[in-house]
């Protein structure tokens, strides 16, 4: 049945991705990508020869309505994002939405995700934790911050290595220096890496230790 597919890819280690995963890419007619070159790569080691097609940020508002087209006329279209699961922190959610204004059947299959394993690896409670993802660079995330210090529930973020230090001297002045964190960098990479302690001790750390690489940070919350 011709459907759209949300596909998740590794996250760093090629060989997170799931049997049925690699199933939908190759009997899927087109398989929608962030970066083709990227996952050129991805689809050569699987050997998948299903053609590619991009869709990112700044075109999906004027292609969804095509792709929904395409997959009324019976083609069956597979999402995937650079790196985890579409529509976390990629693009995505705006293709779900239209697909199912659409009355189209959208399915997305269970798969890697980087805060998934940075929470569980944490230490820090799992049981209730709300994704804040990427907050703003600069207007309205000192509100941001502020409001979350009273959440109580574990708080996981996003962030590039450029703003690490900036974001953990935040945090410090808000929720204060003793509060828990971890801070998992390139999660199933080489350089994989986990550091847990207080809002300090990982400051000092990322003050002594320049970041590199893909980061996920922990919180716990207000006690
Ligand atoms: N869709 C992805 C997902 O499901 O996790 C997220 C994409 S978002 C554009 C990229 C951010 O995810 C990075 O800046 C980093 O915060 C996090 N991330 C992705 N891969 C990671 C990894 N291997 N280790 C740690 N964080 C990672």
């Amino acid at each position: 049945m011709s459907r759209l597919h949300i596909v998740p890819t590794p996250i760093g280690n090629l060989k997170d991705i799931t049997l049925r995963a690699i199933e939908v890419l190759k009997e899927a007619d087109l398989i929608l990508a962030e970066d083709t070159r990227k996952t050129k790569i991805l689809l050569n080691h699987y050997s998948i020869t299903t053609p590619l097609r991009s869709h990112h940020k700044f075109n999906e508002h004027r292609e969804v309505k095509r792709i929904c087209d395409e997959i009324n006329s019976g083609k069956s279209v597979a999402l995937v994002s650079d790196a985890g699961t579409p529509a976390i922190s990629d693009p995505g959610f705006l293709l779900v939405r239209t697909c199912i204004e659409n009355d189209i059947d959208v399915e997305t299959l269970p798969g890697a995700t980087a805060f998934i394993p940075a929470l569980v690896n944490s230490g820090i409670p799992s049981d209730r934790f709300i994704f804040e993802g990427f907050l703003p660079q600069k207007k309205g995330r000192q509100k941001k911050i502020s409001r979350l210090a009273d959440e109580e529930r574990t708080i996981v973020f996003y962030e590039s290595p450029y703003r690490i230090v900036k974001m953990l001297t935040q945090l410090i002045d808000y929720m204060g220096p003793d509060r828990q964190g971890a801070i998992a960098r390139e999660l199933s990479k080489i350089h994989e890496e986990i550091i847990r302690g207080t809002l300090q001790e990982l400051l000092n750390h990322f003050t002594e230790n320049n970041p590199k690489g893909e980061f996920v940070i922990v919180i716990e919350g207000k006690k």
